[in-house]
């Protein structure tokens, strides 16, 4: 599945505590750091978000939201898409979505390779790809996907 962020922005509204401002540099500058990496970083505002980052309501009603996400209409966006770090840059909220065989919705796995799932047969199937995977993510995402789909579920 080539994966599409809909910039719900419902995976950054918890990293207030990772991704940290240290100090500002400019009217749109910051020097950052990304904690869970030890990773410093510098960013800019991307340029057409400058208005809607100049609101500090929402960041001031959500201490926990990440201090470069903002609402943009229906949207939560991150507004320093240019200079956002890798592993933002390369998060996927979803790698695979499953379906029973009528393609009834059954759950998701994660861009880390966690399911998110109720169905009891579909967790049953995961606990053996859990004993049975290739231990790199790279290789284990084809892998579960084909172990899937062996096991009837359909997978996108
Ligand atoms: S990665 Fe997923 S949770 Fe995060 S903003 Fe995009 S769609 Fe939403
Ligand atoms: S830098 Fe952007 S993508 Fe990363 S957590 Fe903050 S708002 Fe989300």
């Amino acid at each position: 599945m080539v994966f599409s962020c809909r910039q719900c922005g419902s995976c950054c509204m918890f990293l207030g505590d990772y991704i940290v401002i240290e100090e500002q540099t400019g009217p749109f500058s910051f020097a950052c750091e990304s904690v869970s990496t030890g990773t410093p970083f510098t960013a800019e505002v991307d340029e057409e978000k400058r208005e809607i980052f100049k609101d500090h309501t929402f960041p001031d009603s959500h201490p926990h939201a990440c201090r470069f996400l903002r609402p943009d209409g229906d949207l939560l966006r991150c507004t320093i898409h240019r200079d956002s770090p890798p592993q933002c840059k390369f998060y996927r909220c979803v790698a695979l979505k499953v379906s029973d065989i009528r393609g009834r919705s059954l759950g998701y796995v994660t861009g880390a390779l966690a399911l998110h799932s109720e169905d009891h047969e579909l967790r049953s199937a995961w606990d053996e790809v859990e004993r049975k995977r290739p231990r790199s993510d790279e290789e284990a995402e084809p892998w579960i996907a084909a172990f899937l789909r062996q096991k009837d579920f359909l997978v996108e």
